[in-house]
């Protein structure tokens, strides 16, 4: 008989947000056992819900999107993500510049297979959300992690990304606010970025979909503001801020210096046109999402549900010995460390495992994130306080006497 292989193409990609660890924890599942998920930043499920007026006004306009869309998208979605550019003071933006996807997901994947070469170099962070590194790998091209210093608040380490640079690099990716970290990078970092960008002639590509998750008062900056003269893609969307990770909606932004990239843009045009539109219900509501009540903003604020499960499991984990953790500023994340040595761990995902197997709690190892080291976990914090207060008990519990031979 033929066997049917997966193409080549995949041999380096890995994605493991969804991998073995989950794919274990569905069996589980299956067999009855439950589990607890601190696994997937998806917001729906934990009972967080999108405004009513959202609803309404996508279940008013169904019956006028039963149709393709442009391309890029429907002009009311993109006048209002323009306007949205423009508080953000991102600079050289019309309605011609943006597009929108079945979530920020499609848009990563056209924007690297529209880009690279084989073996053309692209800077992802590291530790990253693993699509940026998959998209990149599946499209020929080489993902060059830069270190994210967890030492510096987890922001990038300027003098590694300069280390990497070749004359293949063609662009740097940055994640702010930061999945997994939940680090929010500050507007000298984004300089010093913007710096290394202007040096090298390098695109900015900018994954931005936690911007109106940001806790502790703190200001959101788009890098693209700081680059006129560079070409940016900024990238953002509803699933996170309005809770409608099932809809599928996103978009790209492209700003600044877009004559550099005339012919790039043909192929992201392409790309685009090639894969018609995007889910036509999902755009008909980001005016209102955009433009009205912003849900979101009673979540980040102390009394707030984001805002208290993040001061929970931050003392929580940091009270275990052999755990420690950078506070996150932003989104819903946080990427503690453990101690290897302690623990004796060689490998994160046998820990995962383990963990999983032995007190039915759902994490994803650091490895799934691109980080080259066996000693984070990343911990998704949008179950309620009283989830999270078993998750960490057990956890406590469990560490009290694992030790990986
Ligand atoms: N970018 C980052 C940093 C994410 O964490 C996620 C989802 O978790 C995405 C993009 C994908 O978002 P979307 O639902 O818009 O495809």
């Amino acid at each position: 008989m033929r066997e049917f292989k997966k193409s080549s193409k995949l041999d380096n990609v890995l994605y493991d947000v969804r991998g073995p660890v989950v794919e274990e924890a569905s069996r589980m599942e299956a067999a009855g056992t439950q589990v607890l998920k601190l696994n997937i930043g998806n917001p729906a499920p934990f009972g967080f819900r999108t405004p009513d007026e959202v609803i309404y006004d996508m279940r008013d306009q169904l019956t006028d999107c039963e149709g393709y869309s442009a391309s890029k998208g429907l002009f009311s979605a993109r006048k209002a993500i323009m306007q949205y550019a423009q508080l953000k003071k991102i600079p050289n933006v019309s309605v011609e510049d943006i597009y929108t996807g079945n979530g920020v997901s499609e848009l990563i994947n056209l924007c690297m297979s529209a880009l690279l070469d084989n073996g053309d170099e692209i800077l992802i962070p590291s530790p990253d959300y693993p699509l940026w590194t998959a998209c990149a790998t599946l499209a020929g091209g080489k993902a060059v992690h830069y270190i994210c210093d967890e030492k510096s608040e987890w922001y990038p380490d300027m003098d590694d990304i300069r280390k990497k640079i070749t004359s293949r690099t063609k662009a740097i990716v940055l994640i702010n606010p930061n999945n997994p970290t939940g680090a929010l990078y500050p507007r000298e970092v984004l300089q010093e970025i913007v710096n290394i960008a202007r040096e090298h002639q390098l695109i900015i590509f900018s994954d931005e979909i936690y911007d109106r998750l940001v806790m502790d008062g703190q200001e959101h900056v788009s890098i693209a503001s700081l680059a006129p003269d560079l070409f940016c893609v900024t990238f953002s969307g509803l699933s996170k801020s309005h809770m409608i990770a099932g809809f599928r909606i996103g978009w790209m932004i492209l700003s600044g210096n877009k004559r550099i990239a005339a012919d790039y843009i043909e192929g992201l045009k392409m790309l685009s046109n090639m894969r018609l539109c995007s889910n036509v219900p999902a755009q008909s509501i980001v005016q209102t999402a955009l433009g009205g009540h912003q849900s979101v903003n009673d979540y980040i604020v102390p009394g707030g549900r984001i805002y208290e499960q993040r001061e929970y499991i931050y003392n929580a984990l940091t009270d275990i010995p052999g755990i420690t953790a950078v506070k996150p500023k932003a989104a819903f994340y946080m990427f503690p460390k453990i101690d290897v040595k302690k623990f004796g761990i060689v490998s994160d995902e046998k820990f995962a495992l383990d963990l999983l197997r032995e007190k039915k709690i759902l994490l994803v190892h650091g490895g799934g994130f691109n980080w080259g080291q066996p000693d984070h976990f990343r911990v998704v914090y949008l179950p309620r306080i009283e989830v999270l207060k078993e998750a960490a008990g057990k956890l406590k519990d469990f560490l009290s006497t694992y030790h990986q031979s």
